[in-house]
């Protein structure tokens, strides 16, 4: 017997017949005896039609006051996760099997005061691992908690897999199972490569850095939490027959698992590339070349919320001026540039420029750390396609290239086969 908690992410409760398949790869976990607990995501669409509805409310006239009160917007976007547990728990009752539904606050989920971004403080299990003793499944609603204000509010989108982590680490679950549309990670995204091929295992810091760069397959705290606590997570797809034969292998379930790199035997140069669409570029013109500038620029974005990545600072010619580019999400474009002209004076530059659009596409691999020229060849690549390459960053285990947006598929193939990525 073992504890196993079952995350359903949107397209795999898409609709009532989808509810339903799910409902049966639960029995087969029950039938074997297993205690479950199962997380769900809103039907897919859902999310985004309740964010829309809060962000297209009319702003209160004359007023500056935030768009909306982020508080409701939690309230709302919340309800989606709300129904599919419910759907799910008869479901389940419908096969004979003890199920109900649980809301974040009323186990209670609870997380700090971000509301639309929290983050999980703390999961009181208890109530939960009793009654799953007694052969109940618990429903949980993905994506939601409750604040220290006594107010519902949510984990940021693709949360859901944040909480099924959490809830496993607190339940201290033998294994926590992602289910998803896809039947594991892949070396990327095989919407766009149908080459890719799926890995076994990838570790943690290969997993976060393929979140953090833009593979929504995991939300980026899901992997950290996994990480941290030890989670023995698995990403695999609901689509298949839930009774094919090792569908309910308990060791080796059929999906990729994401564990520490010394798990991995065979660990290549390169695992996987990743890729983010709407970034932009802003490019600060003739800036004073002192002290203190960059610290004029950063700081005031920072105190408006927002993330600043790549940073490109030109080395001056007559030692006075030079030129410093960074990169925003598009969305933050107009805000950014806003802040830069309320600083001006401050931070003494000629003109601001910027261009949205903007792709970032990166290359991802632990064994880089021991390997040189592995940059090297990513540019090549892309130059013998005659992609122009915009800005470049690179850590340990991973390279990160900004590049024009229609180029952003070619340049992902480009370096997916760069790196033999598409041979097994
Ligand atoms: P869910 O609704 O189940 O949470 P998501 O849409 O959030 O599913 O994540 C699954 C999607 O992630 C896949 O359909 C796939 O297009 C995308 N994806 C991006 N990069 C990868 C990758 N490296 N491996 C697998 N899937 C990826
Ligand atoms: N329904 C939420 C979203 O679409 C959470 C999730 O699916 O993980 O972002
Ligand atoms: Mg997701």
């Amino acid at each position: 017997m073992a504890r196993i908690v079952m995350k359903f992410g949107g397209t795999s409760v898409a609709d009532l017949a989808r509810i339903h398949n799910v409902a049966r790869h639960v029995k087969r976990e029950v039938d074997a005896g297993h205690e479950v607990a199962v997380v769900v995501s809103a039907m897919s669409g859902k999310t985004n039609e309740l964010v829309g509805w809060v962000e297209n409310m009319p702003k209160v006239a004359g007023s500056n006051a935030p768009f909306y009160d982020a508080r409701e917007y939690d309230a709302i976007v919340a309800s989606g996760e709300q129904v599919t547990s419910g759907l799910l728990a008869i479901a389940l009752q419908s096969m004979g099997i003890n199920a109900r539904s649980w809301q974040g606050w009323q186990i209670p989920i609870k997380t700090d005061n971000a509301h639309g971004a929290a983050r999980i403080l703390d999961i009181e299990g208890a109530d939960i691992i009793r009654r799953m003793g007694e052969g109940q499944v618990a429903v949980v609603a993905g994506f939601q908690g409750l604040g220290p204000d006594n107010r519902l509010a949510t984990l940021g989108r693709g949360g859901s897999d944040t909480s099924a982590v959490a809830i496993a680490a607190a339940l201290k679950s033998d294994r926590c199972d992602i289910y998803t549309d896809v039947d594991g990670v892949y070396t990327t995204d095989p919407r766009i490569e149908p080459k890719a091929r799926r890995l076994k295992k990838i570790a943690f810091e290969e997993m976060l850095e393929m979140a953090s760069l833009g593979a929504k397959v995991l939300q980026v705290r899901s992997v950290e939490l996994a990480m941290v606590h030890k989670v023995r997570t698995f990403v695999r797809s609901s689509f298949e027959d839930p009774d094919a034969p090792g569908m309910g292998d308990l060791l080796n379930p059929p999906g990729t698992l994401i564990c520490d790199e010394d798990e991995i035997v065979e660990q290549e140069v390169v695992t996987g590339i990743a890729y983010a669409k709407d970034e932009a570029q802003i490019s600060l013109r003739r800036l004073a070349d002192r002290p203190g500038v960059s610290a004029a620029i950063f700081g005031p974005l920072a105190e408006a919320h927002i993330n600043v990545d790549m940073i490109v600072q030109n080395i001056s010619e007559d030692g006075s001026k030079t030129d410093m580019t960074f990169t925003v999400p598009s969305g933050d474009v107009n805000k950014a540039l806003k802040v830069l002209s309320d600083n001006k004076e401050k931070i003494g530059y000629d003109v601001a420029q910027s261009e949205s659009g903007l792709v970032k596409v990166s290359v991802i691999g632990i064994g880089m750390r021991s390997h040189a020229g592995v940059a090297a060849s990513a540019f090549r690549a892309l130059a013998d396609k005659g992609i122009n390459i915009k800005a470049i960053t690179t850590s340990e285990i991973k390279i990160s290239i900004l590049i024009d947006g229609p180029y952003a598929e070619l340049a992902v193939r480009t370096l997916h086969s760069a790196y033999g990525l598409d041979k097994s």
